[in-house]
């Protein structure tokens, strides 16, 4: 068993496109603090240790765009369905 990760980049314009690309986010345990991408109440963390600010993430619902390469190097102990 692995946990559940999400895709999430940065919003178009929160910073230049070359910083756009796809980290691996550990969704949040549900029973924790609400958390909703987009409407961001928190700070998310990625596996390379990114932070995405409320209101600066989008989630993917698909590969879209360049992979953090730090996370894929980290993914190994986790995965991604369709990744
Ligand atoms: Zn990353």
């Amino acid at each position: 068993m692995s946990d559940p990760l999400w895709m999430v980049r940065f919003r178009p314009g929160v910073v230049g496109e070359r910083w756009r690309m796809v980290h691996l986010v550990p969704v949040p345990d549900p029973a924790a603090i609400p958390v909703t991408v987009g409407d961001c109440v928190r700070v998310l963390l990625a596996l390379c240790g990114q932070q995405f600010a409320p209101g600066e993430a989008e989630l993917l619902s698909r590969q879209a765009g360049a992979p953090c390469e730090v996370c894929l190097a980290l993914l190994e102990h986790a995965s991604v369905e369709g990744w």
